[in-house]
């Protein structure tokens, strides 16, 4: 494919004086000015290419001496220029921002490609319900627009409360990639992101305070029972909002398939919206999904 220059991205093309250009502020690139330079610069709007472009100033701007691919491969080596074509295609529609990001980065944007076509399932109780409403937009903003039920790559189950068990018998059955998502008073736990039979569940965390807590087992099983008589959580608007933006990264790192900070771990977030605490998860000698990894 053709390179599409465009100038850095987010960075104004100023005058620095008589003799030199700068790109940006931040502290910004300088280069040294050439008669028809500026002029070439504003034509770089990442939608035509080099040829183009080249054909473009044969005309237009007579003043320039230097061939433009030569000044434009420099400027790419220092930064000043980008390539366009990295950004956007057929295949990555609305990712652009996504993919500048990447790019500037010094990322490979075509590790964002699974967004267009994965999907994901956010299942939540009343209490749980604008986490997950917030979450959604982070994602669409993102590229990922796939949010109905139907053979999702990731299910997250929100709740106010340790849910009942029971919502998780489906997606281990099913080998679904499942990730809980719990109010509980006053933070938010996100964590662990289970893939079943390969990374610690829900069954593990049980057992593990089990361990500690020998009413644990008896507690799990009135989960999900006193919902509707329990006092909504007492978490306010930005910790409600940091914890829907940490979901969304969590998601995106499976849609993007790098590795999820809550594989084998948990993460909470609160009570004040910069508060982060995490801690590991091992699989328990007694769950039976540690068999199944075995298998
Ligand atoms: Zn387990």
């Amino acid at each position: 494919m053709a390179f599409r220059p465009a100038l850095r991205p987010g960075a104004p093309l100023l005058r620095r004086d008589a003799t030199h250009l700068q790109v940006g502020t931040s502290p910004g690139i300088v280069i040294g000015d050439r008669p028809g330079l500026v002029d070439l610069l504003r034509l770089l709007d990442g939608a035509r290419d080099v040829e183009r472009l080249a054909a473009i100033a044969r005309t237009a701007i007579p003043e320039l001496t230097v061939p433009v691919t030569d000044i434009l491969a420099e400027l790419r080596s220092a930064g000043v220029v980008f390539d366009a074509t990295r950004w956007s295609s057929a295949r990555r529609r609305g990712l652009d921002a996504e993919a500048r990001h990447a790019d500037f980065g010094g990322d490979d944007p075509a590790r964002l490609r699974h967004r267009q076509t994965y999907g994901v399932a956010l299942h939540s109780d009343a209490g749980g319900r604008r986490l997950t409403e917030i979450t959604q937009s982070v994602l669409a903003d993102a590229g990922v627009n796939e949010f109905a039920d139907g053979d999702p790559d990731l299910l997250v189950i929100a709740s106010s409360g340790e849910p009942a068990r029971t919502v998780f018998e489906e997606p281990i059955r099913l080998g679904l990639d499942h990730l809980p998502v719990v109010i509980d008073e006053d933070r938010i736990r996100i964590g662990p992101l289970v893939r079943p039979g390969r990374t610690p569940c829900v069954s593990c965390h049980d057992l593990h305070r089990a361990d500690w807590d020998r009413a644990w087992p008896a507690l799990v099983h009135q989960l999900g029972r006193h919902t509707a008589t329990m006092t909504p959580a007492a978490v306010d608007a930005v910790t409600t909002h940091a914890a829907a933006l940490e979901l969304a990264v969590e998601v995106l790192a499976h849609a993007d398939g790098r590795t999820s900070r809550t594989l084998g771990r948990c993460l909470v977030v609160g009570p004040a919206h910069d508060d982060r605490t995490t801690w590991p998860l091992a699989f328990h000698h007694a769950c039976t999904c540690d068999l199944l990894r075995a298998a």
